[in-house]
């Protein structure tokens, strides 16, 4: 590991600006510090608003990532009071919460770490705590205090575990208390913290000790490798990822809570699944209790996994893991106000595939991930040194159900399409984009799918901005049966399975019927029927597969119900795609997939994105009843009861009204035109 200090880059002399350069270089760093984990603090001085100048402590916020802190991320509090708490001899959850957050500097600030005390006890002015890998290799083994003495030296104190919080920060500061010049402390099943008067001090002390430990463990390596190739893995995920999420939706009153997966197939991951303790080492306790409440207590293990037969295989595992996490909850006493989570298993170890993490989101199986990936790294290397040792049952579940860890994670208000995927065709026009973005706004992950091109990638790109992994952009072509089969492949390849399709997709033309070539009123069948039958056609294999309900919406036109002279080939092939939806309806009500359209009138565009529509008869309309664009546009609205100007974002929040399925409705089709009597649907 890097030693990354650099003068040059160093930003400012004061002592916060410093705080914050060495948290970020220890930040980056994966073996040490993960999503938010990890904290540091600088003593310093600040001067209120009267003039007084007083001592204080800045503490990294609970949860904020030290790769990316800033100021913000940052608590100030008063020094000398909470100095004064180390003469408590207990101090409760909520005490210690309490009186942290009465001593802070800004009303506004987030929550400080919960390891925030033990700052405040140590003596030092900079002090460093991270969780690394290296580290816990060292700690987490039967004769782990001779490991350490050997790879670390013996200056450097080691302490049992013990509950992060005031307990852990009385222990810290009476060890320091009784061996002054202590140059570090290495917590059993936790981690390490150094400290010195300076902010280099502090952070090479880090680097040095990680790499020593580093070095002394890479004696013990062994080489081995998997005989499943990631490309195998891949392949055999794609087909049981379905499966396995559907397995892990919980079904509500009207719709389902489901999970986004996360498929580890690294090299590491692979070796590890196949070794011969694998099995054994997996189901162990956890290497520290950072992160329980996104992985649980345990993983499940799929033992011989019997890939033609593997969905009775899973069912029956999950049925088993419920079952066992019910008993793991029933051992211990759940403090007041908390309640089980639900028992499915987050981490699933397969031989030959590696491991399927699940999460709430996107970032909650990103977060499970990571951690799997720590622990299969850091167990994997404790297999090949000597015997793993890990934390008591009963910590581990205080940890998993804590009042402060659940803050982080259950305070939030998950919107409505949380941990559902859609795919939508079409994306790149002015209604599928509006509906991306609709989606998007309300926690879905989408897949937003069109022909190669730039509008794709400039929309892809623009969403991504905002909504950062739940995007995917992905290029296909409707009519082609190979790229909308690989289409739905590579979402559930990355989120393992999708809830939710819409078939937007469609393109117009003008033209009489006596001057209508067979040749482009085939173009537009082409994308408008064959297009949807392929979509409808996949997305229904798909739900059969994950056997978790499903939806579609249909983005239909008021043209089915009410065609246009001069719109054959739109109007005719509309209708039919229409037909097959309703067909779908009736053919997958009884896998609760409902399947309904919306019927909007004349969307010319969403912002500055033109619809096809619009490009395909825009001109000729404007040519024909010599008007100009914005004429036009009020010829529209004048021609409905309401006089509404139907823009794309009606639309989408028609399909936002049936994705979130707040009516038993399926078959159905909502106008979306300001009301126009004649295309009313029958
Ligand atoms: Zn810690």
């Amino acid at each position: 590991m890097e030693n990354k200090w650099n003068d040059t880059e160093l930003p400012a002399t004061d002592d916060l600006a410093q705080r914050i350069y060495t948290s970020r270089l220890l930040g980056v760093e994966r073996q040490l510090i993960m999503h938010g984990g990890g904290n540091a603090s600088v003593k310093t001085t600040h001067t209120n608003i009267l003039g007084d100048c007083r001592a204080v402590i800045y503490v990294k916020a609970s949860g904020a990532d030290m790769a990316v802190v800033g100021q913000e991320g940052y608590v100030g509090l008063e020094l000398d009071y909470l100095k004064r708490l180390s003469t408590l001899d207990n101090l409760s959850d909520e005490d210690m919460i309490n009186e942290i957050r009465t001593h802070v500097l800004d009303y506004r600030c987030p929550n400080p770490s919960l390891e925030t005390l033990m700052h405040v006890f140590i003596p030092y002015k900079y002090v460093d705590h991270t969780h690394p890998d290296a580290i816990l290799t060292l700690t987490n083994q039967a004769n782990a205090d001779a490991h350490i003495r050997n790879a670390l030296g013996s200056d450097v104190v080691v302490l049992n575990y013990i509950t992060p919080g005031f307990k852990l920060a009385k222990a810290v500061y009476k060890a320091l208390s009784g061996s002054p010049h202590c140059r570090a402390i290495v917590l059993m099943y936790h981690g390490l913290i150094t400290f010195g008067e300076s902010a280099k001090e502090s952070y090479d002390l880090t680097i040095e000790l990680v790499r020593r430990a580093k070095k002394y463990i890479e004696r013990f390596s062994v080489n081995a490798m998997s005989t499943t190739t990631v490309e195998m893995a891949r392949l055999r995920y794609n087909k049981i990822a379905p499966i396995v999420r559907g397995l892990l939706s919980l079904k509500t009153e009207d719709s389902y809570h489901r999970v986004i997966l996360n498929h580890l197939s690294g090299e590491d991951v692979l070796t590890f699944v196949e070794s011969e303790r694998g099995r054994e080492v997996a189901l162990t306790p956890p290497i520290t209790t950072d992160y329980l409440v996104r992985t649980k207590a345990f993983p499940l293990w799929i033992e011989n996994p019997d890939f033609d037969n593997i969905g009775q295989q899973l069912s029956e595992a999950i049925l088993n893991y419920k079952d066992q996490y019910e008993a793991y909850v029933n051992r211990h006493k759940m403090q007041d106000g908390l309640s089980a989570f639900d028992p499915l298993p987050r981490v699933i170890f397969i031989p030959g595939i590696g491991a399927i993490c699940a999460g709430k989101d996107a970032g909650s199986a990103g977060i499970a991930s990571d951690i799997t990936e720590q622990s299969v790294v850091v167990k994997g290397a404790i297999a090949s040194m000597g015997t793993y040792r890990a934390i008591e049952e009963s910590e581990v579940f205080t940890m998993e159900y804590r009042h402060y860890q659940h803050a982080k994670v259950g305070a939030r208000v998950e919107p409505p399409m949380c941990g559902h995927v859609a795919l939508v065709t079409g994306a790149a026009g002015a209604i599928g984009s509006a509906i991306c973005r609709e989606l998007l706004e309300n926690g879905c992950c989408v897949a937003v799918t069109d022909l190669p091109g730039e509008a794709l990638d400039r929309l892809v790109e623009e969403l991504s901005s905002l909504y950062y992994k739940r995007v995917l952009g992905v290029s296909m072509d409707v009519t082609d049966t190979h790229s909308v089969g690989q289409a739905f492949a590579k979402t559930v390849d990355v989120w393992g399975g999708v809830d939710l399709v819409i078939p937007n997709a469609g393109i117009a033309m003008v033209s009489m019927l006596e001057n209508m070539s067979l040749e482009t009123f085939r173009r537009v069948e082409r994308v408008n029927i064959d297009g949807t039958l392929t979509v409808l056609s996949e997305a229904a294999r798909l739900f059969r597969l994950q056997g978790s309900g499903g939806d579609i919406v249909l983005v239909s036109t008021k043209n089915v119900f009410a065609p246009g002279a001069g719109f054959g080939a739109y109007s005719a092939t509309k209708a039919a795609a229409h037909q097959l939806a309703r067909i779908a309806s009736l053919e997958l009500a009884s896998i609760d997939v409902r399947v309904n359209m919306v019927s909007p009138d004349a969307v010319f565009s969403d912002g500055s994105r033109k619809s096809g529509l619009w490009k395909e008869i825009g001109p000729d309309r404007m040519k024909a009843r010599g008007l100009d664009e914005k004429g036009l546009e009020d010829y529209y609205v004048s021609r409905n009861l309401l006089k509404a100007s139907i823009k794309a974002k009606h639309v989408a929040r028609a399909v936002l009204f049936f994705a979130t399925r707040q009516t038993p409705t399926t078959g159905a089709t909502i106008p979306v035109d300001g009301g126009l009597p004649d295309a009313t649907p029958r």
